[in-house]
């Protein structure tokens, strides 16, 4: 089992924000900015490539909680960046679909040169 489906399990724990029946949000273990979570579907989708029809409501919902997630975190009005890392040259470390939510703070150039 992943490290993500772990912490939904709740075999290990997570300074979670937010959670309901498909979504959970969580701060991120290593924050590279003053605020850093991440926000997954409970179910276990590896990445954007693995993304279906029938994940519409899941993910559509995801996207619906992100504001109400950014305003619990006191972020929304100064502003923040989603960031969905894909694959190898994305960056992506662990294969279960999350949105990183950066802010509390400026996050920078969009990406590095
Ligand atoms: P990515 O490189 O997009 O796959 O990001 C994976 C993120 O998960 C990194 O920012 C890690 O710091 C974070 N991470 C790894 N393990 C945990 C954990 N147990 N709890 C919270 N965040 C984690
Ligand atoms: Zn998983």
């Amino acid at each position: 089992m992943c490290v993500f489906c772990k912490i939904v399990n709740k075999e290990i724990p997570a300074k979670v924000v937010y959670e309901d029946d498909l979504i959970m949000a969580f701060h991120d273990i290593n924050p590279q900015r003053k605020v850093h979570v991440l926000v997954i579907p409970k179910k276990h989708i590896p990445s954007v490539n693995d993304i279906n029809p029938e994940d519409k409501e899941i993910l559509g919902h995801l996207w619906v909680k992100i504001p109400e997630i950014a305003k619990l975190l006191g972020i929304d009005k100064d502003g923040y960046r989603i960031i969905v890392n894909t694959g190898k040259h994305g960056g992506q470390e662990i294969y279960h679909i999350h949105y990183h939510i950066l802010g509390g703070e400026p996050v920078g150039r969009m990406v590095c040169k």
